[in-house]
């Protein structure tokens, strides 16, 4: 048995469980999970904002060590691998493309209840990892060999916040050196495309966060200028990009209203990439005239556009080098006994990225 965070309805308690995983089948490795961190997309899904099944164990931003593997994983005992939540497949029209971010064939996993609790109940991995556990079986379009060698808790964050961050800017974005980036949110992936438009030169680079806690990390990690949101935004922005706003705004949060206040910042022509995970429920209102007249592109970006069998090497290169703080952006690892704080702490606006080492957890009993 491992213990397992289990979200039984949408919006229901998330309670510490233990749990009997499958044995791995072919394809598909079971991985003794490491580190892992908590991300805004997670309680979006537990919450039902997103399509999942319930109930589910969320989690997916995390890294592990292979315990086994199934016939044809192509995998080893003690290999240590990443996860990857959008889990190319590697050989359908999107992934041959380099689009592996949108990848027609998501693993049955994510939609098939396998995890089973101690009163019988099967739960779904949520996004085929369900990676707030002691242990997973996952399909190998979930995982990734990890190139370097990095502190667990670092390492964990590369699933998620670090790609995700790195692709929004570079893949999806194309940000080039001397073009003006905003940044609205200052979370984790937040921190890490600051990080990334830093990296490839770009200039100023703004972050936006209504926490000020949040807007003092921004500025530790290479910000030019941290703002609150509010009236005189878009006035603030201009002041800093010769009265044109900026040449690309990437949204990080997910919601209509930020949304809305990226496309105000972004300059005639300019870009606005919507990076954060919203809900289906949430709409966001453009007139005609402005799509036309603006000159704006407007443009999702699931998981940043990383495309991780292309890009992963790139990403591990640039970690490094030091282009990325990964030791001040996560906090000390803890149990999954204290989601609860971590939670809290995600609400709030708080502090970097909350990670867990599962085998730190305190049993339940
Ligand atoms: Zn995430
Ligand atoms: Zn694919």
């Amino acid at each position: 048995m491992v213990q397992t965070v289990v979200v039984r309805e949408p919006g229901g308690p998330w309670v510490l469980e233990e749990a009997r995983l499958p044995e791995p089948g072919a394809g598909q490795v079971h991985v003794r999970v490491d580190a892992v961190g908590l991300c805004r997309t997670d309680v979006s899904l537990a919450h039902g904002g997103l399509p999942t099944k319930f109930p589910l164990v969320p989690g997916h931003e995390g890294v592990g060590t292979v315990l086994t593997a199934g016939p044809g994983a192509g995998y080893s005992a003690g290999d240590r691998v990443v996860f990857v939540w959008t889990a190319p497949c590697g050989s359908c029209w999107y992934c041959a493309r380099g689009e592996g971010a949108l990848c027609e064939r998501p693993p049955a996993e994510g939609r098939t209840p396998s995890v089973e609790l101690s009163d019988g109940t099967l739960v779904v991995p949520g996004l085929g990892l369900g990676a707030f556990a002691e242990e997973i079986v996952a399909s190998v379009a979930s995982v990734r060999a990890l190139p370097i060698p990095l502190p667990d808790a670092q390492a964990a964050v590369l699933g998620c916040a670090v790609s995700t961050g790195f692709g929004a800017v570079r893949s999806t974005a194309g940000v080039a050196a001397g073009e003006s980036v905003v940044v609205i949110g200052a979370g984790g992936v937040g921190l890490c495309a600051i990080q990334t438009a830093k990296d490839v030169g770009a200039g100023p680079v703004i972050a936006v966060d209504p926490v000020a806690e949040r807007r003092d990390l921004a500025l530790k990690y290479g910000a030019d200028l941290a703002l609150e949101p509010g009236l005189t935004l878009p006035a603030r922005v201009r002041e800093v990009t010769d009265g044109r706003g900026a040449d690309h705004v990437l949204e990080c949060v997910g919601k209509s209203a930020t949304i809305r206040q990226a496309w105000t910042l972004a300059r005639r022509g300019g870009q606005v990439i919507v990076v954060g995970a919203g809900a289906k429920t949430d709409l966001v209102q453009f007139s005609a005239l402005e799509l036309f007249h603006s000159g704006k592109t407007l443009r999702g970006s699931v998981h940043g556009s990383f495309d991780v069998d292309s890009e992963l090497g790139l990403l591990c290169e640039r970690v490094a080098a030091g282009a990325y703080d990964l030791a001040g952006l996560v906090g000390e690892p803890m149990g999954l006994d204290r989601m609860p704080e971590a939670l809290a702490a995600l609400d709030a606006g708080s502090g970097g990225r909350s990670v867990f080492a599962p085998a730190l957890t305190r049993a339940r009993r």
